[in-house]
């Protein structure tokens, strides 16, 4: 299925929102340190929010996350609900944030490694991760199928000897937080929904240092590797443009 269209001012909006959430991630990045908790990232993260006039989509009645932000530490991928837990140095630690600016969704994520510079097999992990969501975001030339996107991810990830979580996948965004098409990250080149100019998707994905098997946590959100593996996550919404992509979660 495709995605409604959207007029020049939802997409106008879109980039606006985007923007903000890229200045958000700028500063919350260099507010992460040993010793801060959950918590406090997330009361951060949403009064950074208000302050630009926008909303936090996951507090919304629709989704009805507990928080602003998930903030997945280690072994967890993604949708984590924020706790006290007070982030180490050396946590690698997974932002996934989704707000609502003049009524249109942007979605982005990334992962970090607290207090230090990533090495060895953790910057291996977040190196590739990212790398495929480029390499994404990239095959999005002319003529695009949502298969060429997740073909495009998949050989990155492949290539980094990664597992990659293939239940999770990206997603149409706009108008609301998910809508066709689906956007897995793995695929086949010429298969899938074709996008057209003015789509706007949420391009995303998570891959672990260990097998690809997600389980679900007791509280119902938080989903982790099942061999407890360290997991990333690198997500960025984007527009589908006449010659390529425009990427509208960053600055
Ligand atoms: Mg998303």
């Amino acid at each position: 299925m495709s995605q409604p269209r959207k007029t020049t001012e939802q997409i106008a909006a879109m980039r606006e929102g985007g923007k903000i959430l890229a200045t958000i991630y700028d500063g919350l990045k260099k507010n992460v340190v040993p010793g801060m908790s959950e918590l406090e990232a997330d009361a951060w993260v949403e009064k950074e929010i208000i302050k630009h006039g926008a909303t936090a989509t996951y507090k919304t009645p629709e989704v009805n996350f507990p928080n602003a932000i998930c903030i997945s530490v280690n072994e967890q991928i993604v949708h984590s609900i924020p706790t006290e837990y007070v982030f180490e140095k050396g946590d690698i630690v997974s932002f996934d944030l989704v707000i609502t600016y003049k009524g249109m969704k942007t979605d982005s994520a990334f992962t970090m490694v607290v207090g230090e510079t990533p090495s060895g097999a953790k910057k291996h992990l977040l190196q590739y991760t990212e790398r495929s969501l480029l390499a994404g975001i990239e095959a999005i030339k002319g003529p695009v199928y949502t298969g060429d996107i997740g073909a495009a991810i998949e050989k990155v990830l492949n290539d980094g000897k990664l597992g990659i979580i293939r239940q999770l996948v990206g997603h149409g965004i706009g108008q609301e937080m998910h809508m066709d098409p689906e956007v897995p990250n793995y695929g086949l080149k010429g298969s899938g929904v074709l996008l057209r100019v003015g789509d706007t998707i949420a391009i995303e994905p998570m891959a672990t240092l260990g097998k690809e098997k997600i389980v679900t946590e007791s509280d119902g959100w938080t989903i982790s590797t099942k061999d407890g593996s360290l997991a990333a996550h690198f997500e960025h919404t984007v527009l589908v443009t006449e010659d390529g992509a425009e990427i509208l979660t960053i600055l």
